[in-house]
């Protein structure tokens, strides 16, 4: 349904989108995940049209978005971070507007409105949208994305504002989206976000695509949290020197040396308290935590910079 191929942007001589090259199956929930600034948004943009790729395309069923942007866009309802409604209409009302402009007939109209505001919870409220909270406004842009039925969802970041009944709602809502066969691409820094409801997420770092898969298929991934990685927290009283140890991973120290975190594939905590005494390092603090799923999908940021 949707087919991104080898979609380049660039800005000021850097990519922020680089060569993107990947497809999302109808029924799919895609999350493209990516710490700020990765290009999740320029990707988004490109594929509703609102910017044009430097290099590649964006198809949405088998439709170049280029060539025919208004073709693509009765195929997508977009909900972006921000959605711009009329502060001084009601939820009805906005809908309303965006339904006429859809070119939806009058009686059809009525009902749909009704039905998207009572699956997003903001059925008779009657307030005005200027007077809405954050979240509220990010329930009714989730209505004005499902609208005109579209055979594709694209959600930037839509849970930023959401209380967790929201939270629950949203996933509710594009979980039953997707089993009715729409398609859904989700964007987010928030792994949660994701790791719930998608069935597949691609992790996009400087603007390229360094893993996809399902989530437990990028957890698994060696040394990863699938591979009983550990983490242990280290506080001493004065500076520790560095540990060497065949099972050692990864080692961060503070820039006082006084505290410290380290990856390992075994248990470290004798090891690290028997190196301490030896050099006469009183211990403040030893913790060995799991190693969690938002450490290995941070792992993969890391490997791309
Ligand atoms: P994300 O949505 O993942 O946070 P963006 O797509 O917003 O990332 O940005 C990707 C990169 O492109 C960033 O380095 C950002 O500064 C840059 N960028 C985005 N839009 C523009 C623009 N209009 N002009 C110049 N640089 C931009």
């Amino acid at each position: 349904m949707i087919e991104f191929d080898h979609l380049t942007k660039t800005y000021n001589g850097k990519n922020a989108v680089d060569n993107l090259t990947t497809g999302i199956r109808d029924g799919e929930i895609y999350g493209l995940l990516g710490p700020n600034g990765a290009g999740k948004s320029t990707t988004i943009l490109m594929l509703t049209g609102l910017i044009e790729p430097t290099a590649g395309r964006c198809l949405v069923a088998g439709i170049d978005v280029t060539k025919d942007p208004v073709a693509v866009k009765s195929r997508i309802g977009y909900m972006p971070e921000d959605v711009g409604f009329y502060a001084n209409l009601s939820a009805e009302e906005n809908l309303g507007y965006f339904a006429r402009l859809y070119g939806m007939e009058r009686t059809s109209q009525k009902k749909r409105i009704a039905d998207l505001l009572s699956l997003v919870g903001l059925d008779g409220v009657t307030k005005e949208v200027g007077g809405y909270s954050k979240g509220m406004r990010q329930r009714l842009g989730l209505a004005k994305a499902l609208l005109n039925n579209p055979a594709v969802i694209v959600l930037d970041e839509p849970t930023a504002n959401l209380d967790p009944q929201g939270v629950a709602d949203y996933r509710r809502i594009i979980t039953e989206a997707a089993a009715g066969g729409t398609t859904v691409l989700v964007s987010s820094h928030i792994l949660a976000e994701v790791s719930r409801v998608c069935t597949r997420v691609g992790i996009l770092a400087r603007g390229r695509l360094v893993a996809e898969g399902s989530v437990d298929e990028l957890a698994a991934r060696p040394g990863g949290s699938g591979d009983q990685r550990m983490v242990f927290r280290v506080a001493t009283r004065s500076p520790m020197p560095a540990f060497s140890h065949p099972a050692l991973l990864d080692a961060t120290y503070a820039a006082d040396r006084c505290s410290a975190t380290l990856a390992a594939t075994e248990d470290l905590r004798d090891f690290i308290a028997d190196t301490l005494a030896a050099d006469g390092i009183p211990l403040r603090e030893l913790a060995k935590e799991e190693y969690t799923l938002e450490d290995t999908f941070l792992s993969y940021y890391q490997e791309a910079s």
